[in-house]
């Protein structure tokens, strides 16, 4: 772990001296206990996933000082945070929460606004609260992880009933992803669309229940996500609108069996036509989970070996030497890999897997990789344990890459279209290869749509190279508006322009957003910027990048 000493001390934020920032804090250790506040005035740690830094990304895109925390608070109870909010109100001091913080690629713990106070709900408030075994449910609060959820359900014995849903990585919050809208591997992935029921503190200090639990004693809280009357939870998720301290989600019932497949595809060009034979099969549920399709270069990077090892050149490594190196792993060369899972008893997972055999081997050159003949530390079973509900870390691996290696994802969605894929495929690759950075995209097929996620590993301690990932970013993203493409989620340093790209009639959307801001958020203190939402104290006056 690499301590760097604070160039610029303490970073207080814009609008308050010294003095008045210290006495705000001197208040706030008397009201939660000096225990909980600590104040970041010495040096960052930049650690790494397992012990990230809660103060700053510990991938940062800019310098590090740029996206960096006061201070750090962690309350204990939902009455402590209500406490932070007030508080923040009166010293007009901006505060961002984050659950556990190690949103990876973008953000991590960070703040948008220099000198925020981070408000750390994991580290005090990490109880599951409920799991109904019969309902097939769970009430969580901001600091269970999906390990922590995993390992619960074993202790109590269900782990065999009952299965969650995790993303690449399972160090994450199950309540901060999932407001995030991450997304996970099994039926259960979209995980927004399988949550029911928030509590939030609002930036003026009340407390909401939404849904089921607006009504006192409702025992519906978990299972119906809806309510009566307008249904608010969307306003809290990529926003600045609210605290969540609880929240519901469904846990999916163990299928009765499950089986990891992997095909390859010879060609780049390929693309297009796999897709339009994924679309129906996806859409029908043949092909049952979100599932990856994802570039050859990512199975060499995910082996966790430097690029150096292949390729000691500058600018992109060349597709030659890399399908070479392909030849020589288990499962060979190719330009796609696709990992899927069949659920279900062995005769029904057969009447699914001949579909998907007889289909994807109309592609010429498709091969189904024996997964008999994968020994157990190959990648293919980290993506079985995650595509069955098991937490893992492996996917850390490729940002071996690059030395230093940060992370940092252009991420638009679009139809499951063949067009679509090549269009946005072109597009990046003619921009990464302008940049010189080695391209490694995803598509993540959800139910009608796909998230096509294009992971840039970066050299943290390379000011040229994280420009000229900024500038390929940037590029793509206007390319992909331009063509009628936006993001799903965004890294910090991007979230002006993505929200910008949203501008459908004079930005109506936008203004609709900064309404309820000023509305609920008066003062303008709860995470100002994030997601491109600014007070209106902020709004306009060279914050947004
Ligand atoms: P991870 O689950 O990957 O560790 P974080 O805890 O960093 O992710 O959450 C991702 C982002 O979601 C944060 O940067 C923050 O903006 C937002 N967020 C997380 N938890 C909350 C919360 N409890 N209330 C409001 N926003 C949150």
């Amino acid at each position: 772990s690499d301590k760097i000493p604070l160039k610029r001390g303490l970073p207080i934020p814009q609008g308050i001296s010294e003095k008045a920032f210290l006495s705000a804090i001197d208040e706030l250790r008397t009201a939660i206990g000096a225990e909980n506040v600590e104040l970041n005035d010495k040096e960052v740690n930049n650690g790494w996933y397992m012990e990230h830094p809660n103060t700053h990304d510990m991938m940062p895109l800019f310098d590090v000082e740029e996206f960096i925390a006061s201070a750090v608070v962690y309350p204990g109870s939902v009455q402590e945070v209500q406490i932070i909010v007030r508080w923040a109100n009166k010293h007009l001091i901006p505060i961002f929460p984050i659950s556990i913080g190690r949103n990876l690629g973008y953000g991590g713990s960070a703040p948008r606004v220099r000198g925020s106070v981070t408000i750390d709900l994991g580290r005090r408030m990490n109880k599951i609260l409920d799991i109904n075994a019969e309902d097939y449910t769970c009430l969580v609060e901001p600091g269970v992880t999906f390990y922590a959820l995993y390992e619960e359900l074993q202790k109590r014995g269900l782990g065999d009933k009952m299965w969650i849903d995790t993303p690449d990585l399972g160090g994450g919050s199950v309540l901060g992803n999932t407001l995030d809208r991450g997304v996970g591997y099994t039926p259960y992935g979209d995980h927004w669309a399988v949550h029911s029921g928030l509590e939030v503190v609002l930036p003026k200090g009340e407390v909401v229940r939404t849904g089921m639990g607006g009504l006192e004693g409702s025992n519906t809280w978990q299972c119906f996500p809806y309510g009566f009357g307008p249904y608010s939870d969307g306003i809290f998720s990529q926003s600045n609108y609210g605290i969540v301290t609880k929240m519901g989600m469904a846990l999916m019932p163990n299928p009765g069996g499950f089986e990891s497949f992997m095909y390859t595809f010879q060609n780049e060009s390929d693309l297009a036509p796999l897709m339009e034979i994924i679309r129906p099969l996806r859409i029908a549920n043949i092909l049952e989970n979100v599932a990856q399709l994802r570039h050859g270069l990512q199975t060499l990077s995910i082996q966790g070996f430097p690029r150096a090892k292949y390729f000691k050149g500058k600018g992109q490594m060349p597709e030659s030497i890399y399908r070479e190196e392909l030849k020589k792993t288990k499962t060979g060369d190719h330009a796609w890999v696709y990992y899927g899972m069949s659920y279900g008893p062995a005769n029904i997972r057969k009447f699914k897997l001949d579909i998907v055999d007889a289909e994807f081997h109309k592609i010429p050159g498709c091969r189904k990789i024996d997964s008999k003949t994968l020994p157990a530390g190959e990648y293919f079973w980290s993506r079985d344990r995650i595509a069955s509900g098991t937490p893992d870390l492996e996917e850390l691996r490729w940002v071996n890459w690059m030395p230093n290696g940060g992370h940092i994802a252009f991420s638009p969605v679009s139809p499951i279209r063949g067009i679509d894929a090549e269009r946005l495929f072109a597009l990046a690759k003619q921009r990464h290869a302008e940049a010189g950075i080695d391209l490694m995209p995803a598509f993540c097929v959800g139910l009608r749509e796909m998230h096509i996620i294009v992971e840039i590993v970066f050299d943290a301690q390379d000011a040229d190279m994280k420009q000229k990932a900024e500038k390929c970013l940037r590029d793509m993203i206007d390319d992909a508006a331009r063509l009628g493409y936006g993001e799903y989620r965004t890294h910090l340093a991007l979230m002006d322009q993505v929200a910008g790209t949203y501008n459908w009639n004079d930005g109506a959307l936008m203004k609709f957003n900064n309404t309820l801001k000023d509305a609920l958020d008066p003062r303008g203190i709860l995470a100002p910027g994030r997601c491109g939402i600014w007070p209106a104290r902020y709004r306009q006056r060279g914050w947004e990048l």
